[in-house]
């Protein structure tokens, strides 16, 4: 069967947790879903309207996480890590159930999601998918922070480049081939935040379930986890697993290069609402064996049999 087919999970995967920034208690169930579904968010806490479709244009916040609402002003936020790995693990359909409104945080990063998911397989459907190919540069910028889409090959590339005053910090750039590398350092890659802006984040309603089991938190020359460093890049890559999730809200997988500097979950979004704004600007195609971008092919193809 074809590795270009739409795929979904074998089974059933729960996960038990708190949200970063409201601090409750979550329960998330994915479920097999069946082709041409796409993600659909449900807030099973919710008698009515409780189903949210993931786009760029619901995003009704982006500051420090990224959430979506519906029409009936029904939310779910911090979609962006479980968004990083589904479209790391080329899953197209799934249906995500939580019984609050954030989702779980974890350890800050997609390895969790990553983990359980490798671990209870795919399920391939006979129908084809379909992917975002950019056709013209589109580039959104704020100052000298900017995020620019540019067409590409085969493949989607996301270089990312982060500068900070801290430290342990300072420039760090990566990029990533999303459907060629190996993207593990990418996935256990952890948020971080520094340690006087906690208090700030906490007086603004956020970060509220934050803590060093799922941040890196860096204090003046010293990371205060236990743990320390997962990766020499650990910043720059979450910031790439961020992009990635984000980007996910389009729907469907991406072929193109992505660079940005200093940007984060608004500027994706604003940059994403640009690209997909005009017609012009992408196509999107049904991946065919004759059209086969290869690099779908190199990624993984046997882990992907049913
Ligand atoms: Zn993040």
């Amino acid at each position: 069967m074809s590795v270009l087919n739409q795929k979904t999970i074998k089974n059933s995967a729960k996960f038990e947790g708190i949200g970063l920034h409201s601090g409750k208690k979550v329960l998330m169930t994915l479920f097999p879903a069946p082709p041409n579904t796409g993600i659909i968010f449900k807030r099973s806490d919710l008698n009515n309207n409780n189903l949210i479709y993931p786009s760029v244009f619901n995003v009704s916040s982006a500051s420090y996480c990224t959430k979506l609402t519906n029409e009936y002003g029904v939310s779910v936020s911090t979609v962006e890590h479980l968004m990083a790995a589904l479209c790391g693990l080329g899953i197209d359909n799934l249906f995500v159930e939580l019984n609050s409104e954030e989702l779980p945080i974890m350890d800050g990063s997609a390895k969790n999601f990553i983990d359980v998911l490798q671990n209870i397989g795919f399920k391939i459907s006979d129908q084809p998918i379909r992917i975002i190919k950019i056709n013209k540069k589109v580039t959104y910028s704020d100052g000298e922070k900017f995020i620019k889409f540019e067409p590409n090959k085969i493949s989607l590339e996301i270089d990312f480049e982060i500068k900070y005053k801290q430290n342990l910090i300072l420039n760090q750039r990566n990029s990533i081939n999303i459907y060629m590398n190996d993207l593990t350092d990418m996935y256990n890659s952890r948020t971080f935040c520094l340690f006087e802006d906690v208090e700030k984040l906490k007086k603004i309603g956020l970060a509220k379930g934050g803590s060093l089991e799922n941040a890196i938190v860096l204090k003046g020359n010293e990371i205060l986890n236990p743990e320390k460093l997962r990766n020499t890049k650990e910043f720059v890559n979450h910031k790439i697993l961020d992009c990635l999730g984000d980007i996910y809200l389009a729907g469907y997988r991406m072929v193109g290069k992505i660079t940005s500097s200093q940007g984060g979950h608004n500027m994706t979004n604003q940059g994403l609402r640009d690209l997909l704004s005009n017609n012009d600007n992408f196509s999107i195609i049904e991946l065919k064996e004759k059209n086969i971008p290869h690099s779908f092919l190199i990624k993984n193809p046997l882990k992907t049999s049913a």
